[in-house]
Order: C-alpha cells, then structure tokens, then sequence
C-alpha cells in the first residue's frame, strides 16, 4: 500500500498486520517497554526497510557552510544570542573541494548545511551550487533553515536537487515557544515545505525526539504529519542539550515543569520513532542521524540502521571549521577527516551486512 493511500484513510488503522498506526497506536507503541513487543517492532521496521528500499545505505556528505545565525531557536547552540561562539562561514572555493572529496569518496550527495544566515546570499548559494554540478555528478541538497521563495527558486533552478527543513513540531503553541519570532519575520515551516514541494525539490523533514515540551501525543502527531505530507526525507534524531541554549542550562527546569507526560531524550525512545517512521512512510530515506551516534558512539549509528534508517551523513566540513558548528557538545566524530570517518562508517555498514549505495539515492518512488 502506497504511502498516499494511508494518508487518505484517517480513520483507518494502517499498518503491517498487528501494528495500528493511527494516533492511539503510535502512541502506545512508543510507550512500550516489554522486549518481546519492541522485538517485534524492531523485526518489522527491519523488514519494511528491506523491502521497500533495500540493502543499500546512502552516505551524504554534510558540509556545514555557516554558523552564523539570525534566529533564536531555544535548542540550538548556533542561535544568534550566544557570544561566545567563534562564527565563521566557508568561501565558495572551500565548499568546492569538500564537494569534490565526498565525489572522490564515493559519496553521491552532498548536503549543504548552515545557521539561518544572510550572509549566504541568493547569489553566492547560486554560485555555489552551480560549481558543484558543474563539477561532480553530485544531488545537492540545501539546508539552510528558511528562506524566501525568490532564494529558493533560483537555487533550483542553478541545479540544487533537495532541500531539508525539519518542522520540529507539529503543536503550534510548543513551535513558537521554541522559536521566538523575529520582529516583522513570522516563522511557517510547513509552509515553506509545501512551496518547494511545488517547485520540485526532494523534501526532507523531521524533528528531535524529546525536545522539553514534547508530549507522547506531540510525537504520535509528528510522525503521522510525516505520512500526511509524503516527506521524502525524515530525519529523527534525540535532543541533546547544549549549555549554551535556554533550553541546556539552568532555565530548562522552568521549562520542563509543564507536561507530566514529557518524552524523554533518550536512544531507546529515538530509536522506536525511527522505527515507526519507517513503517509508516515505508518508501521515504531515513538517516541514521549523528544526533543518534552522539548519544550512543559505540552502537548509535548501527542501531539507527538495524531499526528502519538507510542513510548516513558523513560529515566531510574541514576539521578546523567543524568544531566551530557546535550546535550541541560533543558531536560525533567531530575530529576525524572525511577519510578516516570513511573507513570507520565502511566497516561499521558492512558489518551489518549492508552495502555502500551507488549514485545520488533520491527517492525511488513516491505515491503522487
Ligand atoms: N539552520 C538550519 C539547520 C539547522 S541544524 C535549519 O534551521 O533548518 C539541523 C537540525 O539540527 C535542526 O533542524 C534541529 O532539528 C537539529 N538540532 C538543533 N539543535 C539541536 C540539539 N540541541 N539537539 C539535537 N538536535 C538539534
């Protein structure tokens, strides 16, 4: 059954034989905690994984252009309030060869990443984007929070393929706590999804699991909009505090008084939201995120692929930069080269029994 097919059966229970995936049955399945359900959970995601998108895992090479930032985004370690951050943003020609090392790597895309950032004009981004397509058999996808319609219509059509703007939350009241507005710059992600939908970019979304405020409902709802929406790509990955943000240090507690039912950050609960993620959006690519091997270094990234996820972003930024993009403290892998992480990743994939894609690994098919 097509992804688009659940999403017009509201009412219906959708899912493999003994798994409801309507609201009520998301929910309790990310509240279970007896081993031989989650075993099933587990074997089913794994099932669905193989079957509809195979043995191969994709590897993106993420490049993390800016960490300037504008907005003030209660999570993130970049947002414009915190000082003591040394900002930097890379020259088109730096990007250029990160490019050309993932292409050279073997990679098959590469994601462009920054803090929301003017700096990274319309016109430097087009330059950008051109030179690597002109240059490398690369998809490029962007990353750079959001930005206006005028912006992103020039960038695909200079060649950008993808574009990854997670949502965060479907509760409307949480996102704007989350998410100060900027005077006179209201802040709709959905929005900006749907138009670039329109304009032909691959979509890729998502949200942190166990972000202060989060409900078991909020989650059930997320990954349902992720069905809803018919997302391309999800990204799903824990919340990890970082001192630097209100949401890290001392002011979380005022914040975490609210709800009695506040998802935890923990890798077991990321690890089912990815696993039903996959069920239910069985054809979309779905990373194992860093977020998830930062939390668990030694099985994190292993475990994200052995419960639904087929992708990996490989981080290829210049050492010397990429411990500057501190969005969250001690972020995987923060001090090996592409080269060495490269070899690590290889063994790790290929000891699951999986293999490395080939090419740009868009989405196969999508129910339209
Ligand atoms: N400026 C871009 C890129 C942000 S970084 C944008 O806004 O889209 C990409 C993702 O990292 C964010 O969408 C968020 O979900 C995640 N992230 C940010 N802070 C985090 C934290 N403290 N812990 C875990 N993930 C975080």
């Amino acid at each position: 059954m097509s992804s688009a097919e659940w999403a017009d059966g509201a009412s219906r229970a959708p899912g493999p034989p003994g798994f409801d995936l309507d609201h009520a049955g998301l929910k309790a399945w990310l509240q279970e905690d007896d081993p031989a359900r989650l075993e099933l959970l587990w074997m089913e995601a794994d099932r669905v994984r193989k079957a509809r998108v195979g043995d191969a895992v994709h590897l993106r090479g993420l490049i993390e252009v800016s960490s300037h930032c504008v907005r003030h985004c209660l999570y993130c370690g970049l947002r414009a309030p915190t000082v003591e951050l040394e900002r930097f943003r890379m020259e088109a020609d730096e990007i250029l060869a990160c490019a050309q090392e993932a292409h050279r790597l073997g990679y098959g895309s590469v994601v462009l990443q920054a803090g929301e950032d003017p700096g990274l004009t319309k016109a430097f981004i087009t330059e950008v984007v051109r030179a690597i397509k002109g240059d490398t058999p690369l998809a490029v996808t962007l990353s750079l929070g959001e930005r206006d319609d005028e912006e992103l219509r020039e960038w695909k059509a200079a060649g950008a393929d993808r574009y990854l703007l997670r949502f965060e939350t479907t509760d409307p009241v949480l996102y704007r706590r989350i998410h100060p507005n900027l005077p006179g710059v209201p802040s709709d992600r959905f929005a900006q999804l749907q138009r670039m939908r329109t304009m032909g970019y691959e979509i890729g979304t998502g949200v942190m699991v166990g972000i202060p405020g989060q409900t078991w409902d909020t989650l059930a709802s997320d990954i349902l909009r992720f069905r809803e929406f018919d997302m391309d790509m999800i990204g799903v990955g824990p919340f990890l505090p970082s001192p630097r943000t209100p949401l890290g240090g001392q002011g979380v507690a005022a914040f975490l008084a609210a709800p009695s039912d506040q998802v935890p950050n923990d890798e077991l609960t990321t690890l089912k939201a990815v696993a039903l993620t996959r069920l239910v959006c069985p054809d979309s690519n779905i990373p194992s995120t860093t977020a998830l091997a930062t939390l668990d270094q030694a099985r994190g990234r292993e475990l994200g692929l052995l419960r639904g996820a087929n992708v990996v972003m490989p981080n290829v930024t210049p050492v010397h930069y990429r411990i500057r993009y501190e969005i969250y403290p001690g972020k995987a892998c923060v001090n090996e080269t592409a080269e060495a992480c490269q070899d690590c990743l290889d063994g790790r994939i290929r000891s699951l029994g999986r293999s490395l894609g080939k090419g740009p690994g868009g989405r196969s098919s999508r129910a339209m």
